[in-house]
């Protein structure tokens, strides 16, 4: 009996090394493409302390194909999209999830109680203080937002 099991594991390890190449191959690259999806850089709002690990910053995240921000962006991959086929790429999901505050370059999130978009993401302590060099329309728009996030 024992005999016939070594048997039968050496023809298996005869037939291991022809596969292994491919195996090695697939492996690899299974584990690139792993490697991007996951997300390392950390993003942390300094208005609702809000923190999460996204996959790129900047204006032009690979993964979403023909965007480009005006300013960068912390960006976040859809997590429950199926991987892209080798090759082939084809657009994501993917969330914007902040970004810098153009004055004092703190992170802030997308959320109108922390940050609001005139021209540029300011956070909303600096647009507080930006407030009186906007136009009325931005003035306006912005106190709006102030006063909806107190009625929250
Ligand atoms: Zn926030
Ligand atoms: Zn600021």
């Amino acid at each position: 009996m024992e005999a016939e099991k070594n048997t039968t594991s050496n023809n298996n390890a005869v037939n291991v090394p022809r596969l292994e190449p491919t195996e090695k191959d697939q492996n690899s690259q299974k584990r690139d493409d792993i490697d991007a999806r996951i997300a390392r850089i950390d993003f942390r709002c300094s208005g609702c302390y809000m923190h999460e690990l996204v996959h790129y910053f900047g204006r032009e995240p690979p993964f979403a194909l023909g965007i480009r921000y005006k300013e960068d962006n912390y960006v976040l991959r859809d997590p429950f999209q199926p991987p892209p086929q080798a090759g082939r790429p084809v657009p994501e999901y993917y969330i914007s999830m902040g970004s810098k505050c153009s004055s004092c370059l703190k992170i802030v999130c997308k959320s109108s109680g922390c940050s609001f978009y005139y021209t540029a993401t300011f956070c909303v302590p600096c647009g507080k203080s930006k407030l009186k060099d906007w136009p009325v329309d931005a003035q306006t728009r912005f106190r709006k937002q102030l006063s909806a996030n107190q009625s929250d």
